[in-house]
């Protein structure tokens, strides 16, 4: 069996993959309904929230679009803190909104009193966080930053990208306060690509009510219109949801505690073994990835000829990102992956290291 320890596209189990070969029935009809509202319901436990999921047939990028459209009429504070969160920042400029950036360097992480005090400089409709930083393995304190925006700024709305960590590390919409909590179906749901799962809080769908032109494909109170009668204002991608009504089962049934459990023990397991090998992870210790390993490539690896090596044992890890290309190096433990072959790709690397 091939394994791809990449930050998606993942692999996706067979028995995933067949369901998207049941016929498609006429999405205006009892039987797709029914899996609908299935879908979402167990959407529900996997966000922590007993809000509705909505579900888009769009990758992550469309919902990221969804919340600036949505719940700003005009200003965006963006925390800024790696490839993924830039790309948010450039997704509401390109939307028109007044947009600040509140930069650290790649690899840090957001501090709960730098946010307080831009949010003390000046008022913002929204902000947005990516919680699990894919280009540099770097989780934002997610939690303690939606509490702070509480304290000082308690109208600002919270919006959160959880692309690459949902379903492999607990996220809680509604204890931790959020209002929009977006992921995507190709990175730890281990799902094709193709479909993106967004939460909003009340108060959020209320500001949308007032904001001007949030289009029509996302907008938000369009989709919750026809969500309330379990079906899409567009012809949503079945066959993607046929896969998803599967997967949510399966993933249920590992409980998502275990599931959680799994992705803590294999982010563990890689980045002592990084570490045992004189490379440290580039986020500081308490604030690394469970779902993906951003690691500086100090024993000068080339990741093109080590890709090449793990091709022949059917595997492969993803180079650094961007300007980290080569300076660091990405295995990503999510979706499917478990602890053994984790514990299999650490031990090809060992051999590899030993050819260098
Ligand atoms: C992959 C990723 C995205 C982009 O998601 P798409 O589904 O490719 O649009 C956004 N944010 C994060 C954190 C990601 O890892």
């Amino acid at each position: 069996m091939s394994r791809m320890f990449v930050p998606g596209p993942v692999d996706v189990a067979d028995e995933v993959l067949a369901a998207q070969t049941k016929p498609m029935v006429p999405h205006r009809n009892k039987d797709f309904e029914a899996i609908f509202r299935s879908c979402d319901e167990r959407l529900r436990q996997v966000f922590f929230t007993e809000r509705p999921v909505i579900i888009s047939t769009s990758s992550g990028s469309g919902l990221q679009e969804a919340g600036v459209r949505n719940f700003a009429n005009e200003t965006v504070l963006s925390c800024v803190n790696g490839a993924f969160a830039k790309r948010w920042y450039d997704v509401a400029v390109s939307n028109g909104k007044l947009t600040d950036k509140l930069d650290v360097p790649w690899g840090e992480t957001i501090h709960p009193d730098q946010l307080a005090a831009a949010l003390k400089q000046k008022k913002y409709e929204v902000v947005t966080i990516v919680h699990n930083e894919t280009s540099t393995g770097a989780v934002n304190p997610v939690k303690e930053l939606a509490q702070v925006v509480h304290q000082v700024s308690p109208d600002t709305l919270i919006l959160v990208d959880a692309v690459s960590s949902l379903a492999g590390d607990k996220i809680e919409f509604d204890a931790w306060g959020l209002d929009f909590l977006l992921t995507s179906s190709q990175k730890c749901f281990a799902l094709p690509p193709g479909l993106a799962f967004g939460a909003a809080s009340e108060r959020a769908m209320k500001k949308a009510e007032t904001v001007k032109f949030r289009g029509w494909y996302f907008d938000l109170l369009l989709l919750e219109k026809h969500r309330v009668k379990d079906s899409t204002p567009m012809t949503p991608g079945m066959s993607l949801i046929w896969a998803l009504d599967v997967q949510l089962d399966r993933m249920l049934a590992e409980g998502l505690e275990n599931r959680f459990a799994r992705h803590a023990a294999m982010a563990k397991t890689t980045q002592d073994w990084c570490i045992a090998h004189g490379m440290q992870p580039l986020a500081a210790e308490g604030f690394r990835s469970h779902t993906v390993s951003t690691v500086q490539n100090s024993r000068g690896m080339d990741i093109t000829a080590l890709n090449a090596f793990l091709k022949t044992k059917s595997m492969r890890i993803a180079n650094g990102y961007g300007d980290l290309k080569d300076k660091t190096f990405r295995i990503a433990h999510m979706g499917e992956i478990t602890l053994a072959d984790v514990e299999k790709l650490l031990a090809a690397m060992d051999e590899y290291l030993k050819t260098m």
